[in-house]
């Protein structure tokens, strides 16, 4: 797989998302639906509670103010009177002691209650993405562009979607706020109330048009993190660390990790200066007009039009509802990004996959086997094709090896046998039947396959067995009958825990195996699948010298007696024993036959075969 896109595929920037417009402004609240429906259905209980308390919060504040006012009134009056009535003023002074109190209590539970629903919507939505890529295909891996979107929706999937949640809820709150303290502000004067929204509006669109800049910025720079990552990987990690100390990569590699930061760390600079200089300057604004209410509020006081607690209280809510305001914006600018996150996981989710290809268990004629009819196949985005019109039929009982130099198409055509790709055109039958209409469990269970990388689970030994047939994934009893088919049982047995020995350096007491008792293991891993009827090799057994190579078929051809088998090797020594060999050369079939036809053709294989022998000589 490509780590970073290759340069002409790169994409601009897309077109700005215009904050400035109607649809714009909207669109900060197209995915909040969506968002809270899965808050709501991860944990409802908890979702009623966050949004009694966000309404407590919200309406809380004002009622505060409001008793403080009338407390500064009383004390007032309580003077006048000759300071001997205090029962009013304590009465007032409890009833805000005791809103102080609940006000501190609704927000410590919203904030238990995000605790908690953070967890678990980080990892519903996780559950969520790991659950689509089973149902992908593999040419979704191997697209660098999908690749991308599945990496930035991994990446922030614990943190998003509540952000996006607490930002609606907070929303609502300040929301809920501001009406309270505009209510009593238009008492004073409706002026002051449009005073007050009307500062707050330039700020806002400043936000949000760096929101939207930072995650277009974010977006089209994937390449280059990805690269980073993939450094990152490759400087620390211990099966890299081999060949990067050997060769003395290091520096350079870092080097280039440095490069690429200087590179992504000038934009965000540039964007980040210019964020916080316009926040300062229009942040003033709300200063001015913060002081210029409060003069009109005092002068008022003075000339009597309102009383002393009033004067507080006016002021106070100017203020508060300026920092409620100012908390409004930033949530909404705060939601602009989490809804382009947003955007990305769902266009992650809502990628097509096709559905399930077939539903017959069976072909109509048992006995046929597999047959490829003028098979062609060009990989998606890939110039030119990489099997073409190849025609081949194999009778079950029979072994097929296939030859070819490096890239010829033999790895390509077994991805095209397991369906894990589909023909450009022509058709492979199995049992008479179109591989593409079979059930993908049944077709799964028919042809078991090792391919050259083979996955090294990091789990049990008898584990990485079994994975060779997920039923019996933990069935000892098979674990041992396998491996003592793949020649591994001898090796297992010496281990410390014997089959329950962990493998790889993920993990405390992990073993490492060498290239040959990882393959021994894979190997025994295709012996697991005691029912497919076609079984492939691809070049498992590189690791092993030539003479255990070749026991290692011949076992496997006597084991396989009413089955297909398929080997991709290097060896002749191995090959010949195949029944029928097939050389592939860019694709297409250039030579077939049994090894002594083909020697009698005096083509391409005899020649190869000739210059490996001499070697051998
Ligand atoms: P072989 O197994 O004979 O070495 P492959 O079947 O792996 O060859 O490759 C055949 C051709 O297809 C090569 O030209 C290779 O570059 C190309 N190819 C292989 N895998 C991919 C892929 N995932 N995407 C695009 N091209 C590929």
């Amino acid at each position: 797989m490509s780590v970073a896109a290759p340069a002409h595929s790169r994409r601009p920037p897309p077109a700005p998302h215009d904050p400035l417009s109607l649809k714009g402004f909207f669109g900060v609240f197209r995915y909040s639906r969506r968002a809270i429906e899965l808050v709501w259905s991860t944990n409802r209980a908890l979702s009623i509670s966050l949004a009694c308390l966000t309404l407590i919060a919200g309406v809380l504040p004002a009622s505060i103010g409001y008793i403080g006012s009338l407390i500064v009134d009383a004390v007032v009056a309580a003077i006048r009177a000759g300071g001997t009535d205090t029962g009013r003023v304590a009465g007032l002074v409890l009833l805000e002691g005791v809103l102080v109190a609940a006000m501190a209590g609704a927000q410590r539970g919203i904030s238990l209650a995000q605790s908690l629903l953070r967890v678990q919507l980080g990892q519903r939505v996780n559950e969520m993405i790991l659950e689509k890529a089973l149902t992908l295909e593999l040419r979704h891996f191997e697209d660098s562009e999908f690749y991308d979107k599945l990496t930035r929706a991994r990446r922030e999937a614990s943190s998003r979607p509540l952000s996006l949640v607490t930002r609606t809820f907070g929303l609502a709150q300040n929301a809920i706020q501001l009406v309270s303290f505009a209510v009593v502000l238009a008492r004073f004067s409706p002026w002051a109330v449009a005073v007050l929204l009307v500062a707050g509006l330039p700020a806002f669109i400043a936000e949000a048009k760096f929101s939207g800049d930072a995650f277009r910025l974010f977006r089209w720079r994937s390449p280059e993190t990805r690269m980073q990552t993939y450094l990152e990987t490759v400087l620390a990690r211990e099966d890299h660390a081999k060949e990067v100390k050997l060769y003395g990569l290091g520096p350079r590699l870092l080097q280039r990790y440095r490069d690429i930061f200087h590179t992504l760390y000038a934009a965000d600079r540039a964007l980040t200066v210019r964020r916080d200089a316009w926040g300062f300057g229009l942040g003033l604004i709300a200063t001015v007009t913060l002081y210029g209410a409060y003069g009109w509020v005092a002068i008022s006081a003075v000339r009597g039009a309102v009383t002393l607690g009033q004067m507080t209280m006016y002021v106070t809510f100017f203020r508060q509802g300026q920092s409620a305001l100012t908390a409004m914006l930033s949530a909404v600018s705060g939601m602009y990004e989490d809804n382009l996150y947003l955007s990305t996981l769902y266009e992650y989710l809502e990628t097509e996959v096709p559905p399930p290809a077939g539903s017959v268990a069976r072909g109509p004629h048992p006995r046929d086997g597999v047959r490829f009819e003028n098979v062609s196949f060009t990989y998606p985005g890939a110039q030119s094709p990489a099997l073409q019109e190849v025609t081949l039929h194999l009778e079950p009982g029979t072994s097929l090896a296939l030859v070819g130099e490096n890239g010829s198409g033999k790895t390509t055509l077994i991805k095209l046998l397991t369906r894990l790709y589909s023909p450009t055109s022509g058709r492979i039958l199995l049992d008479g039947e179109d591989l593409a209409r079979f059930e993908e469990a049944a077709l799964r269970e028919r042809i078991g396959v090792i391919f050259q990388d083979f996955t090294r689970y990091q789990m049990r030994v008898g584990e990485n067995v079994g994975a060779g047939d997920e039923r019996y994934f933990e069935d000892e009893a098979r674990w041992r009958e396998a491996a003592d088919k793949g020649r591994a049982s001898a090796f297992i047995e010496t281990l410390p825990q014997g089959y329950h020995t962990q493998l790889g350096k993920w993990f405390q007491d992990g073993r490492e195996l060498s290239g040959g008792q990882w393959q021994k293991v894979a190997l025994s891993r295709a012996f697991m699948r005691t029912r497919a009827d076609v079984l492939v090799l691809d070049e498992p057994t590189a690791a092993m010298d030539a003479q255990a190579e070749a026991e290692v078929f011949e076992h496997f051809r006597q084991l396989a007696r009413e089955r297909i088998t398929i080997l991709i090797s290097h060896r002749f020594s191995t090959v010949r024993m195949a029944d029928q060999i097939v050389v592939l050369e860019g694709g297409r079939i250039r030579e077939r036959g049994s090894h002594e036809e083909l020697l009698g053709i005096d083509g391409a294989y005899a020649r190869l075969f000739t210059l490996q022998a001499r070697g051998y000589r």
